[in-house]
């Protein structure tokens, strides 16, 4: 227990949701939100003298109840140490529901200094997240005279509510405060009797009764049983160490007399128990308190609820009989008996199914259906039109079992975002089933109720859209699924359609979600030209939404600092915050009820005025989102040197600029590859090497007297980006066009990409996914694509705008690819004229 304690006039501010920390209490808590991580880093990890932070309770609307039990009891606990230990569990209702409602929040006026007594750091693997458990001792009580949310997290002024020593020993002379102390140690005495009975533990708690001041006890007693939080409030109010004790004293009786009527309710059970009957044990106790309650009227048997649910849930007769069968085996087994619960738990399933209800589908109105789109989505028009498609057959035929629609695209390109608005526009609720990560069929389709902790499917758990598939690519979809969908291919976007995309949504969007308007950030098109550019490099748009959404939050940090003083009401302060749930949105896990700082988004920007816009200009992108990560020159830079080509590949984050390394080195003939590669692109660059080889003195590689062009040397391929696995066969062409490189010590045009199998014999054959690659080109500034003959047709998919900022040159052979890969043509031909 912490002798007086000084405190500062100012404290940074830990919330603690619907919990109390009383002086004189530990308390080990979890921290894993950014506020309060930051919190215990710069208020108590970083200093080097002893800091201290306040602890105040908050409330937020939604009454929490499961959090008023969290206080483990510490008094008469075996090692019998002075204080109440309480341990902080998770347990968030806004995890349940995520509704994005803003909450209101409830400040309490009044908290608790303390200090740590121990901190340990952890850092989370892969996430890299850091997170702090810390061990807090309450100390004393303060008032909060202003609270400001500068900064990540909450400070207030204070003001200490503790009595000095000198009014303390005049209390001490007033005959009330010595009647209530006898009162007080008395039924404290009591209640350490009936516990010591109960866990036969010493009387080492009675010393404490004779060695701390009655009113410091007092808190330490309450703060070690179960008590709600109005109660733990109100022990918290009780500044006065007369109302103290009183206080104290009314709820160490209460907790007394609750352990009598539990031990008569043990007693009244026992004396009825035959040997046999230890099963029943938990019912019969059940009943006996109802007993003790009066509560008679509530005498229901849960599986009588259960049947009456599973009555009005409107099953089909089928169901409802096999149901009913279920139910009478349920009712003659013992809920100890295995199975039991899982058969409870699959009728309750069968009873909360939507038998009966769909979300109401509004008549379709194709026309407004189709606004919905536009107004949503940028551009998208052929897949915008096939979604009317659709719809249009649905309207005609609402019961036809349709074929599921599945958009398939790279990421970010807005599948979901789509889905949704078909959702919205047909009325519908938008539940998002994520089938990634699932390893096995049951996860989706559930598993057998024969298995112990059998579960139901994905699925069943979202049964209520019609529904919308999406996926990365096509080729991984088993052919029987794929069969019974339509599959609507999104590719990625132009840097002119990005940049429209984020003018006309993007940026309106994330000033709204971050309480911002253009009267306080300003992003030209030009700076959104240079994040697309520098920053992001995908088919999508979701990497330039986030970098959108930094510079916005930079922006929010500027206008919160203009003006960061709230101040606190007389009693309590209310703030509406939905911050909760943007905190689990990022995925955030809450082990404590910390609330995270800050004010609602939307006060920021009505709360404080700021004289003008934050216009950003190119020194603050790289102020906030760092260096630029690309530049146009990369290709340049890479092909410098004889032996690199620039290839063009498929993945599923939508087409990929690839490089091919190649060198040689004094050896014997071997060739090594790296860079993760599958069979097919092993085979590959074999066969470019056995044509380069086989054309070695037609190409001018060599000397016609030593055409073996791996005399004494070994070759070395490689694919940079090592660490993504490699495969596919179209980058045969590109293996040639290094080797060439390689062997003529000529560089390769770094303004040219390239795709296409070869043959052994040098024919170039057609690959698949031209259109991601020939926008992967043009997001990289590539100027000329060199592809196969073949693929002519597919240049039809690729848009206009694209194909006209872009030269595309066939090749049917193996040369026609060298001579347009090459400055001035094939090395051999530069050769041959010199
Ligand atoms: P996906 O499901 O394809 O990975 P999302 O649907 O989540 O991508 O889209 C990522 C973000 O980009 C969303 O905020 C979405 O609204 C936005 N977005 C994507 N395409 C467009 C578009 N054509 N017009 C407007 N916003 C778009």
């Amino acid at each position: 227990m912490a002798e007086s304690v000084e405190l500062p006039g100012r404290l940074a501010i830990l919330p603690f949701r619907n919990k109390v920390l009383l002086p004189g209490a530990f308390i080990r808590i979890r921290c894993t939100s950014h506020s309060s991580v930051k919190l215990v880093e710069q208020e108590l990890w970083q200093r080097e003298e002893k800091g201290l932070i306040g602890i105040l309770p908050v409330r937020d609307a939604a009454e929490m109840t499961s959090m008023d039990s969290v206080l483990s009891q510490g008094v008469g606990s075996e090692s019998g140490e002075r204080s109440s230990k309480a341990q902080v569990t998770t347990s968030d209702v806004h995890k349940v529901d995520g509704k994005n409602h803003p909450q209101v929040i409830h400040w309490h006026n009044r908290g608790v200094a303390a200090r740590a007594l121990h901190l340990s750091r952890g850092v989370e693997k892969p996430s890299g997240r850091v997170t702090y458990i810390v061990v807090l001792e309450g100390l004393c009580r303060f008032n909060v005279e202003e609270l400001s949310t500068r900064g990540p997290y909450c400070t207030a002024k204070i003001s200490p509510l503790e009595m000095t020593k000198a009014e303390m020993e005049q209390v001490e002379q007033d005959p009330d405060f010595v009647t209530l102390s006898r009162q007080f140690k008395a039924t404290a005495m009591e209640l350490i009797s009936v516990l010591e009975q109960k866990q036969k533990t010493g009387g080492r708690v009675k010393v404490l009764l004779e060695t701390l001041p009655l009113h410091k006890l007092a808190d330490i007693f309450v703060a070690s049983f179960e008590m709600s939080f109005e109660e733990q409030l109100s022990m918290l109010d009780s500044v006065d160490p007369k109302l103290r004790l009183s206080k104290a004293t009314e709820l160490v009786d209460r907790h007394l007399q609750s352990i009598r009527v539990a031990e008569k309710i043990t007693q009244k059970v026992e004396g009825q128990l035959s040997k046999s009957q230890k099963e029943f044990l938990l019912r019969q106790q059940m009943r006996a308190i109802k007993e003790e309650l009066g509560d008679n009227d509530d005498d229901e048997d849960d599986l009588a609820a259960l049947e009456r649910k599973m009555q009005s849930a409107g099953m089909p007769s089928n169901i409802w009989k096999h149901a009913q069968r279920e139910l009478r085996r349920l009712k003659k087994m013992q809920p100890q008996q295995p199975g039991y619960n899982s058969s409870r738990v699959y009728l309750e399933l069968l009873a909360d199914l939507p038998w009966q209800k769909a979300s109401e589908e509004q008549e379709l109105d194709l026309k407004a259906a189709k606004d919905r789109l536009d107004c949503d989505h940028y551009g998208l028009v052929k897949v915008k039109q096939r979604i009317i498609e659709y719809l249009a057959v649905r309207k005609l035929k609402p019961d036809a079992r349709g074929p599921v629609l599945c958009f398939v695209g790279p990421p970010g390109v807005g599948k979901t975002s789509l889905a949704s608005s078909i959702a919205a526009a047909l009325g519908r609720k938008f539940v998002r089933i994520s089938l990634g990560g699932v390893k096995d069929e049951a996860d989706i389709r559930g598993h057998r109720r024969t298995y112990i902790g059998s579960m139901p499917g994905r699925l069943i758990d979202g049964l209520k859209v019609i529904f919308v598939a999406t996926a990365n690519r096509v080729q991984p979809i088993p052919p029987p699924l794929l069969d019974r969908m339509e599959v609507i291919e999104l590719p990625g976007y132009t840097a002119e359609e990005k940049l429209r995309i984020a003018m006309q949504y993007l940026i309106p969007r994330v000033l709204d979600q971050h309480g911002l308007s253009y009267a306080f950030l300003q992003i030209p098109e030009d700076m959104v030209k240079l994040v697309i550019q520098r920053y992001t490099r995908e088919a999508g748009v979701r990497n330039l939404e986030r970098n959108l959404a930094a510079l916005a939050r930079a922006a929010a940090v500027r206008v919160a600092d203009q003006e960061q003083a709230v101040s606190v009401s007389k009693d309590i302060h209310k703030l509406a915050s939905p911050l909760l749930d943007n905190r689990l949105a990022e995925g955030a896990e809450m082990e404590m009820e910390v609330i995270p700082m800050g004010v609602n988004n939307h006060e920021i920007s009505n709360a404080f005025r700021i004289a003008s816009p934050l216009v950003v200009d190119e020194a603050m992108l790289e102020k906030i989102l760092g260096p630029p990560r690309y530049d146009d020159r990369e290709a340049a830079d890479r092909v410098a040197t004889p032996g690199v080509s620039v290839g063009l590949v498929w993945t599923t984050f939508g087409g990929e600029v690839q490089f091919v390394e190649a060198t040689a080195m004094v050896g014997n003939g071997e060739m090594h590859l790296t860079g993760q590669l599958g069979d097919v692109i092993k085979e590959s660059a074999q066969i470019a090497l056995t044509w380069v080889r086989s054309r070695a003195a037609e190409l001018k590689l060599a000397a016609a007297e030593e055409t073996n062009l791996l005399q004494g040397r070994d070759i070395h391929i490689h694919f940079p980006a090592g660490a993504v696995p490699k495969d596919g066969p179209s980058a045969g062409v590109t293996l040639v066009t290094a080797l060439v490189s390689l062997f003529s010590r000529k560089s390769v045009r770094a303004d040219t990409a390239m795709t296409g199998e070869m043959t052994l014999r040098g024919l170039v054959l057609p690959v698949g996914g031209i259109k991601d690659k020939i926008l992967a080109a043009h997001r990289y500034g590539i100027k000329r694509v060199i592809l196969p003959e073949r693929n002519l047709k597919d240049l039809v998919e690729v848009p206009a705008a694209v194909l006209s900022s872009l030269e595309i040159l066939l090749a049917k052979r193996v040369e026609d690819v060298l001579e347009h890969a090459f400055d001035g043509g094939s090395p051999w031909r530069q050769h041959s004229k010199l």
